[in-house]
């Protein structure tokens, strides 16, 4: 009896305890909406409206160039690091590669635990731009994270034990997730990736505390012309399906992926998602050249509550290059010609700044943000850009800027009240278009519709230096009232990092060659820099504890441009990832990265191929480019022509067609290639890595 009642007394002590013990990670609607204009960071854009600015002013013009690291962690994965970290009482929540998720002590940086999703290596060739995550949502006391196979999985915040998991798309489809999930109204939204392979886009709605399916709105026609039984079917039938056109959309799915932007509105009760691209690109091949195919490249506006359509603002008509409007979505309040505004505002790939009424999806105004070709400016009356003719590529090919890795990706931009500016990540990215006369569907390959033969080096040195030449990157500080640039960076790279901005005068972004830095929000001047050691593609995003105010940023690059072209890049090998935390005089020293020994083969060693070096020139460029380089430039996903692989016939075909290195990421191309095709390709980079060790080769064009 006594002992009873020493166990129920101790039960209740603890009980009371876990009582007045605010569990971890007690987020909810109210908390984020508050984080819009308040200093915490509860989703992914820090709240709802996703403007990335801090009102934080502890650090500023005055104190930055004392930053120094408060802590750092090192991940074990070494692809591209995309993710902003949120903090949620003085714990900091963060993903990586591979969809791995890490808790921290936000003071301290102690590891409080880590979840690993354990996806399976060969998922990795799904991704058509790395492997990578931009980072998890907090909703009453769980973490969720979507995986680069297509789960969606919650977390208890404390302990990051999975609660739940659900499967958001169909394993046998190259479908993936990269973005973070955002949490409206106990529902947890979530699209996906794939739309180079061949899927038809969709986003769903799951309940937060169970998983369960709330809702889901496809962003294409279903092929076969029948109703889903879903959110969709109501516009697909009205609006959406009689602007599509017989071509090869039919058997691709379409694509139109939401694979990145959401934004909420508490008080219009609208949610907005950015849409991706079409599949294949070219839309003489997808819908017979005909048709605007909504709600590819647009921005849709939904009911969170059941996903009822409300409107949508197709930024490119007709889509063919990879614009995609997966862009950063950002809300924010302006006055414009004298009048409050609640306003939408998209820098999308194609180069356009839009500024977009949030309750209607009416167009207040669009002005080209970068140097761009394929179109000259955007009707006001329509809405529709006026395209150059010749960027259809249809009689020949058109080498146009931007390219397919577009003149802004997912990087995410920022917006200050203060100065009224919003920055911009921005990329000068040439690609020659060409219409792919050979094209024939192939079930979970690349089926884009381009010919990416063309996109190989021009022989011609002076054209080859004119073409890198203008490959470049910016951030550009561009006034979204009066449409027009304020101030602008200019990058020695392009892929440079997201960006944020505080009420310190600052404005925070990393580069592509590693630094990351400081810069005078209204004049651009940089204050301050830091050599990370590698380079920076994601946003930094800020907090303060205990009076202090504290600046974090994941390192390490990667991405889809790393991927593509990572000639045009600083060349380094890939490093692991780091998390580093910085605050006004931190002491902390995050040790150099150690180099890699640099594999080394001997030509002279190398079996001679009896392959057709010509016919592999063909397959390498159609199965092997957007990740090992045009002309196996490749230097960051391994440089073939330095690879000991290349080294036998034996080893290259058990790479390429028995799938040793699927673990790792390099599936089995048996689905596309004979073992014939696959020798072939052996002996064309054979040829590439003699003319590289004669000093002949040169730094690629990016490509998409
Ligand atoms: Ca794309």
């Amino acid at each position: 009896m006594k002992i009873i009642r020493l166990g129920m007394a101790l039960a209740l002590v603890l009980g009371v305890a876990a009582c007045q013990k605010p569990g971890a990670g007690q987020v909810d609607g109210k908390r984020i909406a508050a984080a819009d204009s308040n200093a915490e960071w509860l989703s992914y854009g820090k709240g709802y409206s996703e403007q990335r600015f801090s009102p934080l002013d502890k650090i500023n013009a005055g104190n930055v160039g004392q930053l120094g690291l408060a802590w750092f962690a090192e991940f074990d994965t070494d692809r591209g690091q995309e993710a902003t970290p949120l903090v949620v009482d003085g714990v900091l929540y963060t993903s990586t590669a591979w969809s791995k998720v890490f808790a921290f002590d936000a003071r301290t940086g102690k590891q409080l635990w880590k979840f690993d999703p354990r996806v399976e290596g060969s998922k990795g060739f799904n991704a058509c731009c790395d492997v990578v995550n931009r980072g998890v949502a907090v909703w009453k006391g769980r973490v969720y994270v979507g995986t680069i196979d297509g789960r969606l999985i919650a977390l208890d915040a404390k302990t990051g034990q999975p609660v739940w998991s659900v499967q958001t798309t169909d394993p046998s489809k190259p479908y993936t997730i990269t973005g973070a999930p955002r949490v409206v109204k106990d529902k947890v939204l979530i699209g996906n990736g794939g739309a180079e392979y061949g899927v038809r886009g969709y986003i769903t709605a799951y309940d937060a505390a169970t998983g369960k399916q709330a809702w889901r709105f496809y962003t294409v026609p279903n092929p076969t012309g029948a109703p889903d039984g879903a959110a969709s079917d109501k516009v697909m039938a009205e609006k959406a399906g009689a602007t599509w056109s017989d071509g090869e959309w039919k058997k691709t799915g379409g694509g139109g992926t939401a694979w990145d932007s959401i934004a909420y509105d508490p008080k219009l009760d609208l949610v907005y998602f950015g849409i991706g691209n079409g599949t294949p690109w070219n839309h003489k091949l997808r819908s017979g050249g005909k048709g605007d195919n909504l709600f590819l490249s647009s921005i849709l506006a939904l009911r969170p509550d059941t996903g009822e359509y409300v409107w949508h603002y197709q930024t490119t008509p007709a889509e063919s290059w990879d614009y995609t409007a997966t862009q950063h979505i950002m809300l924010a309040d302006l006055t414009i010609g004298g009048q409050p505004r609640k306003v939408l505002m998209q820098a999308p790939k194609n180069g356009f700044f839009y500024v977009i009424d949030r309750a209607n999806g009416q167009l207040i105004s669009a002005r080209n943000y970068t140097n761009i070709t394929w179109a000259t400016g955007v009707d006001p009356k329509t809405g529709r850009p006026i395209e150059n003719p010749q960027a259809r590529y249809k009689d020949a090919a058109f080498l146009q800027i931007p390219g397919p890795l577009g003149a802004h990706n997912w990087q995410p931009m920022a917006f200050n009240p203060k100065t009224g500016l919003v920055y911009i990540p921005t990329n000068v990215t040439p690609f020659a278009y060409t219409d792919d006369k050979g094209f024939s569907y192939k079930a979970g390959a690349w089926n884009v519709g381009v010919d990416f033969l063309v996109n190989a080096l021009p022989t011609d040195a002076a054209t080859l230096k004119a073409i890198t030449a203008m490959v470049k990157g910016q951030l550009v500080a561009w006034d979204p009232v009066r449409q027009k640039a304020v101030w602008t960076v200019d990058h020695p790279y392009f892929w440079n990092a997201g960006v944020l901005s505080t009420g310190g005068g600052l404005v925070f972004q990393g580069a592509a060659q590693g630094e990351f830095a400081a810069y005078d929000a209204a004049a651009g001047r940089k204050l301050w820099s830091y050599d990370t050691g590698n380079g920076v593609i994601a946003a930094p995003m800020t907090y303060e504890l205990d009076g202090e105010q504290y600046l974090a940023v994941m390192v390490g690059v990667g991405g889809g441009g790393q991927i593509s072209a990572p000639g045009s890049m600083p060349q380094r090998p890939r490093l692991p990832g780091r998390l580093l935390v910085f605050k006004v005089g931190g002491k902390a020293q995050a040790p150099a990265f150690p180099k890699p020994a640099q594999p080394a083969i001997d030509l002279a060693a190398i079996q001679p191929s009896k392959g057709d070096a010509q016919h592999g020139f063909a397959v390498f460029h159609q199965n092997c480019q957007v990740c090992h380089g045009p002309n196996a430039s490749g230097a960051w996903l391994p440089d073939l022509k330095a690879s000991p692989m290349l080294q036998t016939a034996d080893n290259w075909k058990g790479v390429v067609i028995d799938g040793a290195s699927a673990p790792r990421g390099m599936a089995s191309f048996a689905r596309f290639l004979t073992p014939k095709d696959a020798e072939d390709a052996r002996a064309y980079v054979i040829e590439e890595a003699k003319k590289a060790a004669g000093g002949q080769a040169a730094a690629p064009m990016p490509i998409g």
